[in-house]
């Protein structure tokens, strides 16, 4: 799968090739500040088939937390474009809202960090779910 996407105000741009690794849905507190609430949705690609192919995405880590995720956006609109997770080290979790074609995206495989599930969240049915992670 082809994968190209992008920011809200287009100063970064991406190209994501090769076999999806996985589809996930992510209800953990972080998420819900990066998504406006809801949970975050990506899908998790091979981390050597992504490159920027415009502008450069900012990094941000937490500095408190033991094991961060690294999160990547534009630093001129702000659009949270993907996350490197230190437990995934090949992979990258890219925000399906920034495809060009958020329809490639067909459903989670799995819905992690149901621990910090809000009433108003939605969980499909039939998907695995995890407090946290599973392992
Ligand atoms: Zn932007
Ligand atoms: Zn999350």
């Amino acid at each position: 799968m082809d994968i190209e996407g992008g920011c809200y105000c287009g100063a970064v741009r991406y190209k994501a090739t090769g076999e999806p690794l996985f589809s996930g849905q992510c209800h953990c507190r972080e998420c819900q500040y990066i998504s406006g609430g809801q949970p975050n949705i990506i899908i998790g690609m091979p981390a050597t088939g992504f490159s920027y192919t415009k502008g450069a995405a900012k990094q941000h880590q937490r500095k408190d937390l033991p094991n961060p995720v690294t999160r990547e956006f534009c630093a001129e609109c702000g659009t949270h474009i993907m996350t490197k997770s230190p437990g995934l080290p090949h992979a990258v979790l890219i925000k399906v809202g920034t495809f060009d074609q958020p329809s490639l995206y067909t459903g989670p495989m799995m819905v992690i960090y149901t621990v910090d599930k809000q009433p108003f969240h939605h969980i499909p049915e039939g998907v695995p779910t995890f407090e946290r992670v599973p392992g």
